[in-house]
């Protein structure tokens, strides 16, 4: 027998599998997915096994072990991937790293192992009996008879010396039972009973033909109880559940909410377990133990079997979108998987992307609307604060408007949050006698001050350096620190107010569980103001924030990207979703340079239709998505100059294979030329004609996997530019 094997490392630019013979003794073992030890070269390397054959007319190595007793990968995936492949321009192995957790990947296994609890037993009744009613040994009398009673006991409960002597004696033996990291047990809270929206909603997703469902639903309308609703109809056609939520740490209480009701039947999978926990979580789905998987991007790979659905929350949210390689999105797989299983896709966001809507305008999804709030809530009240006019009144941080309306809300002894999006804004030094601001060497990119370690760090590849007193480029003493952070405005908060206020940023939750807590005691009244970063912009139900104050509402309007527009608008209407969610009225108050601008005021106007024509008529005019499609080639380089006359020779190459309505644009520096001391230039092609693209990659690929100057990858329908 002969297995082609597919090695765990990626080789350059082209990937191909390796034939290996399999011993005799090993035959049995062999199955598609299975991972085995080869020889490689003067190594040892791990690799799955993606086709068995008879026999090969060349001389071959054998295989060392079988890794897996069941496939690590089912056919599905298997296929998945190479259908992935086709699609992305990657590498196979790469995306089927990007399906396994951790624990599962050659290069982390070793440190991550089973945890065994060990329990005693009875082993000899018989001799138990005799032993109660012989021995003087009071102490090992009670274990005996204690076991006799309950069957099974934690060992741990017991002297270990006693339980030894037992052992000995042939009494009592170690039973060791493999136990999980994280187990949800406990109460199955019924469902709550739909409302009459909620509810019609629920029989147009039932009774709907599509393959995919946009759930459009105001924030508060009650999505999270439909999906709730749908996956128990699931359950009981025994079928299984898929729930993508954004980056878990953006949307915690999500989780607790679904645990509540489905208790031990879910599994989670987010970046915020350990390595160990999500090998526990992962080997429960393999297992059919649960029967519901939440959790971030790369949980829609996990192997469950029997989908009956899928769905995504916020699928607005740029973290469905992985930015490297294999540059997927989960949405898209979803629906690849969904199709396998005879499934539905359910996309349930307040502010759709403008791309899911339109394909739901245009009758390709089923679209569903929720208008009205659950608990009949109305939408927050939202005022638009001209900044312009504050700065030159001497009000940095906070206008008259939101200042006051903080004191009445304090009065009212009702709670606020007040929302700074660091996202393109961020604290940094600057001279104030020559301008310069303080960058990274190894990138070109800003460094960021951190206050409480007092450095500069960057956020691409993590260089640090001490804070600088003296202007590397003038020599003058005249850095000042530019930009507002979460601490700042805590700061400040706790000058003008006698208030309890509470930090939530990537500073304040790094320890594990500290997430929660904040958010619990915030939950319990014991602060009255929450300062946060992106980390509040979603998901969080408070009932007693009746405002919420957006220090920085322009932040993203200013970042070069063509959706900058509808990344304000989604921003701006999360976070007044968190004012006014239950009986309270909520308010929002937003700060602004361009209080003019049509996101900012369609946001405050809670009018999404009226924002997605508007932005409608613009991408046609620019030929954006969703009228054409977007690919970026992006090419990178440690030589500024190889960098740009590659690029230079890409796009000759690519200008005159163009057909109509393709437009090749570029090369030109990516938005942040340098990262760790790679430069980078891109090409975008837009285009209707997504065959043709296909064809034009594949030769740009082609022609480039020799050249040694250069690294180059495809990114197909990117989010960020
Ligand atoms: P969304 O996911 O659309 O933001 P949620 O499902 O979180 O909305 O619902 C908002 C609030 O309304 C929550 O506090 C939820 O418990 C409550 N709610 C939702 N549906 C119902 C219902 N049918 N009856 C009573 N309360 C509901
Ligand atoms: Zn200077
Ligand atoms: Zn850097």
């Amino acid at each position: 027998m002969i297995v082609s094997v597919l090695v765990e490392i990626s080789m350059g630019k082209i990937e191909k599998t390796f034939d290996y013979v399999v011993p005799h003794i090993l035959e049995k073992d062999i199955q598609l997915g299975k991972r085995v030890l080869i020889p490689f070269g003067n190594k040892i390397l791990e690799g799955f096994i993606m086709q068995i054959k008879g026999s090969s007319d060349y001389d071959l190595k054998e295989i060392i072990s079988v890794v897996d007793d069941s496939p690590i990968l089912n056919e599905e995936l298997l296929d998945l991937g190479k259908c992935m492949k086709e699609e992305l321009f990657c590498n196979l192995i790469s995306i089927y790293q990007a399906m396994l957790p951790n624990g599962y990947k050659a290069k982390y296994k070793n440190n991550i192992k089973e945890k065994y609890v060990d329990y005693i037993k009875i082993k000899n009744t018989q001799l138990a009996y005799e032993f109660i009613n012989n021995s003087k040994a009071k102490k090992q009398v009670e274990i005996v008879q204690e076991l006799l009673k309950n069957d099974m006991s934690l060992k741990k409960k017991y002297n270990s010396s006693l339980v030894r002597s037992l052992v000995d004696k042939n009494i009592v033996e170690i039973i060791k039972e493999e136990k999980y990291r994280i187990n949800s047990g406990g109460m199955c809270e019924p469902l709550l009973k739909l409302n009459e929206y909620q509810q019609s909603a629920f029989v147009k997703i039932k009774n709907s033909n599509k393959d995919v469902i946009l759930l459009h639903g105001i924030t508060g309308s009650g999505k999270t109880e439909i999906y709730m609703h749908l996956i128990k109809e699931q359950l009981d056609n025994n079928k299984s559940a898929i729930v993508l939520v954004p980056e878990i740490s953006l949307t915690p209480q999500i989780i607790s909410r679904f645990q509540k009701h489905f208790s031990s039947k879910i599994a989670v999978l987010h970046s915020g377990l350990s390595d160990s926990e999500k090998y526990d979580e992962y080997r429960k789905i393999k297992r059919g133990e649960v029967s519901i998987v939440i959790g971030a991007r790369s949980a829609i790979f996990a192997p469950l079997s029997n989908i009956g659905i899928i769905i995504i929350d916020e699928e607005q949210s740029s973290s469905y979108k992985q930015e490297h390689n294999p540059k997927y999105n989960a949405i898209d797989v979803a629906i690849k998987r969904a199709k396998y299983h005879n499934a539905k896709v359910i996309l349930g966001s307040a502010t759709p992307t403008i791309e899911s809507y339109a394909r739901a305008d245009k009758g390709y999804y089923e679209l569903v609307s929720l208008a009205k709030r659950a608990n009949n809530a109305s939408l927050p009240n939202v005022e638009i604060v001209d900044m312009k006019y504050q700065i030159k009144k001497g009000n940095t941080i906070f206008s008259d408007l939101l200042v006051e309306n903080i004191k009445e809300a304090l009065a009212r002894n009702e709670q606020i949050i007040l929302f700074l999006n660091k996202r393109g804004y961020s604290s940094y030094q600057m001279c104030s006698n020559c301008g310069s601001v303080i960058k990274c060497p190894n990138c070109d990119i800003t460094l960021t001050y951190h206050k409480n370690s007092d450095l500069n760090r960057c956020h691409y590849c993590g260089y640090a350096q001490k804070v600088l007193k003296i202007c590397p480029y003038c020599k003058s003493d005249g850095l000042k620190n530019f930009g507002l952070g979460t601490e700042k405005i805590e700061e400040e908060l706790n000058k003008l107010f006698d208030a309890r206020v509470i930090r939530m940023d990537i500073d304040t939750t790094s320890k594990k569980g500290s997430h929660d807590k904040i958010i619990n005691s915030f939950m319990n009244h014991e602060y009255d103001i929450l300062v946060g970063t992106q980390m509040i912009a979603k998901g969080l139900d408070f009932p007693l924030v009746s405002l919420v104050g957006i220090i920085n509402a322009d932040t993203l309007l200013n970042i070069p990207d063509f959706r900058s527009n509808e990344h304000t608008y989604h921003m701006l209407s999360q976070v007044s979703g968190r004012a006014g969610r239950s009986n309270i009225e909520g308010k929002v108050i937003i700060q602004t340079f361009n209080p003019d601008n049509y996101s900012i005021l369609l946001a405050k106007n809670h009018d999404y239709i009226g924002f997605y024509n508007k932005e409608m008529k613009i991408r046609k005019k620019l030929s954006y998505p969703p009228y054409y499609f977007i690919s970026l080639i992006k090419i990178g380089s440690k030589d500024y100059n190889d960098v740009k006359a590659e690029s230079q020779k890409i796009y000759n190459y690519i200008k005159p294979n163009l057909s109509k309505e393709m437009i090749a644009l570029g090369p030109s520096p990516t938005n942040i030329l340098k990262i760790n001391n790679i430069y980078y230039f891109q090409i975008m092609i837009k285009y209707r004609d997504k065959d043709r693209i296909k064809e034009i990659l594949t030769d740009v690929m082609k022609l480039e996997k020799d050249n040694r100057k250069i690294d180059i990858s495809i990114d197909i329908n990117p989010i960020t530019l």
